[in-house]
């Protein structure tokens, strides 16, 4: 399932179409300040009921984030549903391009304390006062510009298979951590810089770009719809891309190829190669990349210590995992000291002493 797809207006149509008395897969976020949560779910929930959608929706005082589907001939209702909400009217919907009428079974609208979890415990900022949002063909000029430091909101194991050109791309396993390094490194630079930032589907620089304003950094533009949205106006536009390698997204596909550039190692060889696997033994699972010839070597397996595991019979793996908790804790995602060739990223003191 796709989760973020802008389409245009005549290619939403057509979809809708196309759909018939089919349902339609969409999803959608915005930050607002929604002063009582419990009422909105509430009336949410009866309009959307009576118009038979499903999904999984958040509400917070921050604002709303949702996955849905419902049926196409009951859009329209739903889209002018939306129109009357101050803080939804022409919203960006994201309509996933595969449909799959079971994608959702229930109508689940649940207040949460966040819409989106990120770990910033700070309260004093207004969610609402954004960054400048831009364009795929804005954004390529504003990067080209050298008053501008292009920073990479994803975490390490998503920005070291694609990248944009250029882009200071932070060593983190958060968010969270991320907003801190950024905001150091650039300390000297709030005014007299562009921050310019992206991320896989826009709603990470939503919240990142309102932090940076209000620790003052004065120039704070975030790419629009993030990486996916960039790609399609790109094709649709026909303007350079200027994204390299591969976009990782959270769903069974791993990552979708952008550009033909192989910019990753095979962690265990260090051959080029961006493609993600989990560690074959259940116990592990650990998230790194891994080239073909080491998958048959190793037994899709990260260190011949796991290899032993996983050769075991099942049930005497599960006798050594008893009482060891889930010890995929032991591993951050995509790193351990027994693969190698896992690359550097480029942090942003590396940009100014280029
Ligand atoms: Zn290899
Ligand atoms: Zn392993």
């Amino acid at each position: 399932m796709q989760l973020y797809n802008k389409l245009s207006a005549k290619e939403r149509a057509e979809l809708i179409e196309k759909a018939g008395k089919d349902r339609l897969t969409l999803s959608f976020y915005q930050y607002a300040k929604i002063e009582n949560p419990q009422e909105f779910r509430d009336q949410l929930f009866l309009v959307w009921d009576k118009l038979d959608v499903l999904g999984r929706i958040y509400v917070a005082s921050e604002g709303i984030n949702g996955q849905l589907s419902l049926p196409a001939e009951n859009f329209e209702a739903f889209k002018t549903h939306l129109d009357t909400i101050d803080f939804l009217k022409d919203i960006r919907l994201n309509i996933a391009v595969e449909q799959d009428n079971m994608s959702f079974l229930k109508l689940k609208v649940k207040v949460r304390k966040k819409i989106v979890a990120d770990g910033l415990n700070d309260h004093t900022f207004d969610v609402t006062n954004k960054g400048i949002h831009v364009g795929a063909d804005k954004f390529n000029q504003l990067i080209e510009d050298e008053n501008t430091v292009l920073v990479d909101m994803r975490n390490h194991y998503e920005s070291e298979i694609g990248h944009f050109k250029n882009a200071v791309t932070p060593d983190v396993d958060t968010f969270r951590e991320s907003l801190d390094i950024i905001e150091d490194d650039l300390k000297e630079h709030k005014e007299d810089k562009n921050l310019v930032m992206y991320c896989t589907g826009g709603i990470r620089c939503e919240k990142a770009s309102a932090y940076f304003k209000h620790k003052g950094f004065k120039n704070v533009y975030q790419l629009e719809g993030g990486i996916i949205e960039y790609t399609r106006q790109v094709k649709e536009e026909n303007l350079e891309n200027k994204f390299l390698g591969q976009n990782f997204v959270f769903d069974d596909r791993r990552a979708e190829r952008i550009s033909e550039d192989v910019i990753a190692n095979c962690h265990q060889c260090g051959e080029p190669f961006d493609v993600h696997t989990n560690c074959a033994n259940e116990a592990c699972h650990l998230l790194f990349i891994q080239c073909p010839k080491c998958k048959e070597e190793m037994e899709n397996c990260c260190s011949t210590a796991c290899m032993e595991i996983n050769r075991l019979p099942y049930e005497e793996q599960k006798v050594l995992r008893k009482g060891q908790g889930n010890s995929n804790d032991i591993f951050k995602k995509g790193r351990a000291d027994h693969l190698p060739h896992k690359k550097d990223l480029r942090n942003i003191n590396d940009f100014f002493t280029k």
